[in-house]
């Protein structure tokens, strides 16, 4: 596992790219500075890393769009110290990012060979979740509830009641909603029994499934 400064460099042109798509939080875009993304991919992807695409992982799954992560990184509006849930470690990729922009995560995996492989990968790194669950998303983490945001990365049918209401007041619940193409979704709790929603374009998942497997 090596990070060098061939990979810092791909890694800053990287940022200049994801800054020219509209990202301006220079929390995330150091956060993507950071994060060595070549070491969360299988090593025949690691020479496309730092390209702003989704590669596969384990499981049929994916590790999402640098651009993606960004995006929904920003959109939450994370603050050093927030407690953040996310819905689909997948690569651990998104999670570390949470983490370097100061956000204690709370993450959730239905597929078990995903789950065991990142649990033991991400603190080889340094990154360290507050809890890392094999469990199903649409339940979110109730014993853990209030978030001050909730993060989906996969492509949900509907959204989950649960996730609505393990945010606190105030709190963010990302999500991108459709079948084929995805509508990201921004849901704001202004009060106990009101949310704000806001579309915020088009996006491409891997489906968000029931259950655990
Ligand atoms: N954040 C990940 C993206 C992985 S793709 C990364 O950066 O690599 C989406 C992930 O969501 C997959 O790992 C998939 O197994 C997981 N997933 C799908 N449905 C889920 C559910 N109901 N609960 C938890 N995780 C789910």
């Amino acid at each position: 596992m090596k990070d060098t400064l061939k990979h810092q460099g791909l890694r800053n042109q990287l940022v200049k790219i994801i800054s020219e798509k509209g990202i301006t939080n220079k929390s995330v875009l150091n956060a993507i500075a950071k994060v060595p993304r070549h070491l969360f991919m299988d090593s025949s992807f690691a020479d496309f890393a730092y390209q702003d695409k989704a590669f596969p992982i384990a499981a049929e799954q994916t590790i999402s769009q640098p651009y993606t992560v960004a995006f929904q990184t920003e959109v939450l509006q994370v603050e050093p110290g927030h407690k953040v849930l996310e819905i689909g470690t997948g690569s651990g990729y998104q999670t570390a990012v949470l983490i370097e922009v100061g956000a204690k995560v709370y993450t959730i995996e239905r597929q078990q060979e995903l789950f065991k492989k990142t649990k033991l990968f991400l603190p080889k790194l340094g990154y360290k979740p507050k809890k890392m669950v094999f469990g199903d998303g649409y339940i979110g983490l109730p014993e853990e509830a209030p978030f001050d945001s909730i993060i989906v990365t996969a492509g949900a049918p509907f959204v989950p009641k649960p996730l609505l209401a393990q945010l606190k007041i105030g709190g963010r619940l990302v999500i991108p909603v459709g079948d084929e193409v995805q509508t990201m979704n921004l849901f704001v709790r202004t009060s106990e029994i009101d949310f704000e929603k806001q579309e915020l374009g088009k996006f491409k998942f891997v489906p968000m499934l029931k259950e655990r497997n």
